[in-house]
């Protein structure tokens, strides 16, 4: 029997918001973590952005502050959720805000790179819940601007990226100052050994919820592979982008990755000179930048967005139909949370690695330790001759660089001109013409099956927070 949000004791208010939000069934981590949260448990998620684990820590959340009913604490907080990134808080808070619609609450979120004056005015009068990234919570600790003393509820998101980006003095500090009686929400995608420590040291008793990764990318992306050398790339794909040498999908909204800031650069500026306008997100950009760039990537303005893996987690925009990875990560787990950006909310998508000599290595930890399979693609027709002179490295004319229109789902959009015919074009320097330009296969199907959850008993119920020093789970 499917679960319903109504089995799982969420409050009228929250309900609502679910209802507004268009949520029919909890996904499997929300079905399974929504109770013990709910309870007072601590709680372990392991578990990757689009799994619904926002919500899944959100909505019980939300429940138990309206149910204490504390007073918000002057330049504190009762629920803080950390996250690695920018856009994750922002996201986040969003969510925060989305699903206490109707319970009124206080959301504020405080991240790096913007005024921290306005931050301290903010937080002064406290909210009840707060979504910070490390760094900047800390600066403000170390000002007096805030303090952890209202704490009831911590949430760590991402955890294993935190520490990916050099948190972990940060995590072991924000754990001392919190009150240990608090409850721990701890969510990673991946349990590395020094994730599994900070846990220990986090956690109390935590119920174990675990959704695996594996059905992200084998249910509704369908995985493509171009053997191409690492000079050819770049040509590749502006004739993919330009649809001169047609991919499986329609084109919506595409999200390459690189593996660095620089190489992120340098295909925006490539592709640049051809007349395809794309943005870069990466940590070099100022969160301004940062922020226009995915707010034009979110409404289509410039449904091109160059990213590195730091940069990109965490995005949640629906309608990127293609995820293209320019050059493989080096971390397998990392492929995963790629091409998880695209087929959000029940939608397809299509993601194409671009694969040279010397990543064969990695292609093989990706083939090994996702299950992924993928289906090889021919590169055009007489492709090392135009990588070494004629067509698309060059400029395009004047005439053809025009923005890119935002297309509806379901129109093929050519990324550089938008207004050609479209359907499969063969001819110029790579027409294939062998390959259909269908859009992926339609597999429909609701939330990923979820894993098992695990531990029980021991209710603690929150308003009576647990006394004395925090014990190691
Ligand atoms: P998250 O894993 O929290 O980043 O959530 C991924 C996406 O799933 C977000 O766009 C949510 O709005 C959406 N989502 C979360 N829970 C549900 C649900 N029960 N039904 C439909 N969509 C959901």
């Amino acid at each position: 029997m499917t679960i319903q949000f109504s089995d799982l004791g969420l409050s009228q208010p929250v309900m609502q918001a679910l209802d507004m939000q268009g949520y029919k069934v909890p996904t499997p981590i929300q079905a399974q973590a929504i109770p013990a949260v709910l309870e007072g448990r601590d709680l372990l998620g392991i578990a990757q952005t689009g799994t619904g684990k926002t919500a899944a820590f959100m909505l019980p959340s939300i429940d138990n502050l309206r149910k204490a009913d504390n007073q918000i604490p002057f330049k504190s907080c009762r629920m803080l959720v950390l996250a690695p990134t920018r856009e994750l808080a922002g996201q986040i808070a969003q969510s925060a805000k989305d699903y206490g619609a109707l319970a009124g609450l206080k959301v504020h979120s405080i991240v790096g790179g913007t005024s921290v004056n306005k931050d301290r005015n903010k937080l002064h009068r406290g909210c009840d819940i707060l979504v910070a990234t490390p760094g900047r919570l800390l600066d403000l600790i170390d000002q007096k601007a805030f303090n952890l003393s209202g704490l009831e509820i911590l949430v760590l998101d991402e955890a294993d990226q935190m520490l990916d980006l050099g948190f972990i003095h940060a995590l072991r500090r924000i754990r001392d100052l919190a009150p240990a009686d608090r409850q721990t929400l701890f969510f990673s995608a991946t349990m590395p050994k020094q994730i599994k420590e900070l846990v220990s040291g986090y956690c109390h008793d935590p119920v174990q919820v675990s959704v695996t990764p594996e059905s992200t990318p084998a249910e509704r992306i369908e995985q493509f592979l171009f053997m191409v050398q690492q000079d050819e790339k770049q040509a590749l794909l502006e004739l993919i982008l330009s649809e001169r040498h047609p991919v499986p999908g329609e084109f919506e909204r595409v999200l390459i990755f690189t593996r660095t800031k620089h190489g992120a650069d340098r295909v925006v500026k490539k592709l640049g000179q051809v007349g395809i306008p794309a943005n870069a997100i990466h940590g070099n950009k100022s969160q301004p930048q940062r922020q226009r760039a995915l707010d034009e990537f979110k409404r289509a303005k410039t449904p091109i967005l160059v990213a590195t893996d730091v940069a990109a987690r965490g995005i949640d925009i629906p309608g990127v139909s293609h995820v293209i990875n320019y050059e493989l990560p080096n971390v397998p787990e990392q492929y995963v949370h790629r091409i998880g950006r695209t087929a959000r909310a029940g939608a397809d998508g299509v993601a194409i690695a671009f694969c040279a000599e010397d990543e064969r290595a990695y292609l093989k930890d990706i083939n090994k330790q996702t299950d992924a399979s993928f289906e090889r693609l021919p590169l055009p027709e007489n492709f090392r001759a135009v990588v070494e002179g004629v067509g698309p490295t060059k400029p395009a004319p004047k005439q053809q660089r025009q923005r890119v229109k935002p297309k509806p789902r379901g129109a093929s959009a050519d990324m550089r001109s938008g207004d050609k015919p479209k359907g499969n074009r063969g001819g110029g320097h790579g027409g294939q013409g062998g390959r259909g330009r269908g859009g992926p296969k339609r597999r429909h199907g609701g939330g990923k099956p979820g894993g098992q959850g695990q531990g029980g008993g021991n209710r603690r119920q929150r308003g009576q927070r647990r006394g004395g020093a925090q014990s190691q789970g």
